[in-house]
């Protein structure tokens, strides 16, 4: 696929940098990390229309913006250093699987809630006895005479839970239905006291950016796609989730890999051969990311496109965080005097990388799920017993 930015792109690029730029000042800049600041700022974005930019079609109160529009957005967002986003889990995976597999209803009722960045959400698939093995859910809903769906069971690892204001959950509708059948994916509102408890999950670093959530006769809103089809729309979503939808973030990757260059030149790191050749390796490869995502944005898929992407990605991210705190020498190291009460650890933003990306290689399908994916799907080896 022919990539490259025109004029037009040129223009959205000063039209983006000057909103950002204007701004980020009235938000406080780089420094707007607490929540209640990351989730003023989507709002602020939803204002602005740049939520949904690569929805394909508007009417949601987005911005349609072709794709190296939406490349454009990306790099400029990560540039600025704005602060992370907490809508990504509506915008970038629920809302293609809508578009995708739910009704005209579902989109008009839920679309426009993201796009205005009012309505965050959070993804309901782990257990604690299924996470790898995804088939094995066992939350379960059963309808009521009203017709209603009541969900009960556990989640554990969901992301923003204790944020969120929805959740998207895969749960049993057929009692008996084994392994992937008879299961649906439900929306299911967080705001159900007595009915949904979320305990944080508090991480290495301080923070609870994830959760478990226990359902307790929580009502469902909707069902997308057929009731007991939804495995296929899990699946629409996961491969998003490892796939196309990794543009924007390689875009973050290739601004955080900028950075640490630039560290390791001033550092005098570089003179270190193992050092340079990991930068020209990294840079390497993630022009090969690159290319093969937008690629796939541009409808060339091919068998395993989205394990391929994730096992290349996951693993690239985790060598940069390597690569960052090799950079720091010692000072990359966490000492006592890095305690504080307040969290456990401060961390310097190479540190951060590190520890976070430990994760990259697990979340969205751990390296294991995709190779055996790649192993039974594309190249035909024997399949893996199950349960
Ligand atoms: C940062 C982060 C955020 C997350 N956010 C969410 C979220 O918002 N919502 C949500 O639902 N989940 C979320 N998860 C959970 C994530 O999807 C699971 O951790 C992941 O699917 C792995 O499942 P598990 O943790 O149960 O590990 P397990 O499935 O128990 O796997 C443990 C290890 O065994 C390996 N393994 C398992 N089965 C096989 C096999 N058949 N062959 C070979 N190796 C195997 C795995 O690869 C892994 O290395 C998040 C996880 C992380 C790390």
């Amino acid at each position: 696929m022919e990539f490259g930015f025109g004029v037009e792109d040129a223009a959205f690029r000063g039209e983006v940098r000057g909103w950002l730029s204007s701004r980020l000042v009235e938000f406080g800049g780089e420094g707007a990390v607490s929540f209640a600041q990351r989730r003023a700022w989507e709002r602020e974005l939803g204002r602005g229309g740049w939520i949904g930019l690569g929805w394909g079609r508007g009417g949601f109160g987005n911005r349609v913006a072709s794709l190296t529009q939406q490349v454009v957005w990306a790099e400029e967002y990560a540039a600025a250093r704005a602060p992370g986003r907490c809508g990504h889990i509506g915008e970038n995976l629920l809302a293609p699987t809508l578009l995708m597999h739910g009704s005209g209803a579902q989109q008009e009722r839920f679309l426009p809630g993201i796009a205005r960045g009012e309505e965050l959400w959070c993804q309901g698939y782990s257990e604690p006895g299924a996470g790898s093995d995804l088939a094995s859910v066992r939350t379960a809903a059963v309808r009521g005479d009203d017709g209603r769906w009541r969900v009960s069971g556990q989640k554990v690892w969901t992301s923003l839970a204790h944020e969120a204001d929805w959740c998207f959950v895969l749960a049993r509708t057929e009692a008996g239905a084994r392994r992937h059948r008879g299961l649906s994916f439900l929306l299911v509102p967080m705001d159900q006291p007595g009915a949904i408890e979320v305990r944080p999950i508090r991480q290495l670093t301080g923070e609870c950016e994830f959760n478990e959530v226990f359902f307790d006769g929580a009502l469902a809103a909707d069902v997308v796609g057929d009731v007991g089809g939804g495995w296929a729309v899990a699946m629409g979503l996961l491969g998003v989730e490892r796939g196309v939808s990794t543009l924007a973030q390689q875009v973050g990757f290739a601004e955080e890999l900028r950075r640490v260059v630039g560290a390791a030149v001033r550092s005098g790191a570089v003179e270190d051969s193992v050092v340079a050749g990991e930068c020209v390796r990294l840079w390497a490869e993630l022009r090969v990311m690159r290319w093969n995502a937008l690629r796939m944005l541009g409808g060339g898929q091919v068998g395993g496109a989205s394990s391929v992407s994730k096992l290349l990605w996951g693993r690239w991210h985790q060598r940069l965080g390597e690569l960052a705190v090799r950079v720091l020498g010692p000072a990359g190291g966490v000492g006592p005097s890095d305690w504080s009460a307040r969290a456990p650890y401060r961390l310097r933003e190479e540190q951060r990388l590190f520890l976070f990306s430990r994760a990259d290689t697990i979340y969205g399908g751990a390296d294991e799920i995709q190779r055996t994916i790649i192993a039974e799907r594309v190249l035909g080896l024997p399949r893996e017993a199950m349960p």
